[in-house]
């Protein structure tokens, strides 16, 4: 079974949906956990059901400064960052006329620019271990085109090749770099679409915890030797 004993895992957006299960799996897998989001009553109410283990810090993933502030506090709280999440993200939807310039900056800033700055934050740190791991959270949306998602499909595209250049540049220094590809989960990001509009082969959307577990072994060592990999975890839907 994996074990992340005395691993430290940064997960940002880990508040709610996504962002929460992987939280709990990696807490239960041993690790200790920094819950990096802006909603600081859901952070800080699951940091305390976890216990000890668990922090939450307060992060804008779109701001340097807010970068910061929240990896010097989990370096403090836990001595190490062994594993970043890059989870954080927004959507919005417009046919092309209609996406605004604003709409298009705010997926682009939360979605791409927060993990690039996500990405930048914490390599020094793991640099100086020699050693790992950053799963930078793209989408099925992140490998093919879909009507109206235009910020959405390009910022999920640049993650994918954020993840691509990291893992070339990073490797030589212990550190691994993976995207993963969610289909349709069920959070609050997704209340709106009909799962009966979409072609599954599993027939059903996930549930975060059906994510989880591709989260859990990117960031033990049972993945030791994947890094620059692309995980679709979308139920059959892009295949
Ligand atoms: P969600 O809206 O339930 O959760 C997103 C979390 O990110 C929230 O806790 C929110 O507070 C946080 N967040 C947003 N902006 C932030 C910022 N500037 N700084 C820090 N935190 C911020 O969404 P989710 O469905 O859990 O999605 C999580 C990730 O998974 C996103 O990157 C999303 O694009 C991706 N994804 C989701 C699905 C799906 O079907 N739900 C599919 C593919 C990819």
């Amino acid at each position: 079974s994996i074990d992340l004993d005395g691993r430290v895992a940064l997960v940002t957006g880990g508040a709610r949906g996504l962002g929460a299960a992987y939280v709990r799996a990696l807490h239960a897998a041993g690790a200790r956990v920094v819950i990096a989001d802006l909603l600081r009553d859901e952070g800080e109410a699951l940091a305390a059901e976890l216990g000890s283990d668990a922090r939450y810090v307060h992060l804008d993933v779109t701001d340097e400064d807010s970068w910061a502030l929240a990896t010097a506090s989990a370096l403090d709280a836990f001595g190490s960052i062994d594993v970043l999440v890059n989870n954080a993200g927004i959507a919005n939807a417009a046919p092309i006329e209609h996406l605004t310039l604003a709409k298009w900056d705010a997926v682009i800033a939360v979605n791409l620019t927060g993990v690039f700055l996500g990405c930048r934050a914490v390599v020094p740190a793991m640099k100086a271990r020699g050693s790992g791991s950053i799963i930078n959270i793209s989408s099925v949306e992140g490998m093919r085109g879909s009507p109206g998602l235009h910020g959405y499909t390009a910022s999920k595209f640049g993650v994918r090749g954020l993840s691509q250049s990291l893992a070339v540049e990073l490797g030589t220094f212990g550190i691994r770099v993976n995207s993963v590809h969610p289909g349709l989960i069920l959070t609050d990001m997704t209340t709106r679409i009909d799962p009966s509009k979409l072609d599954i082969p599993l027939g059903r959307p996930a549930v975060p915890d059906e994510v989880a577990g591709t989260i859990v072994f990117l960031a033990s060592d049972a993945s030791a030797f994947t890094s620059g990999a692309e995980f679709v975890v979308d139920g059959g839907m892009i295949a």
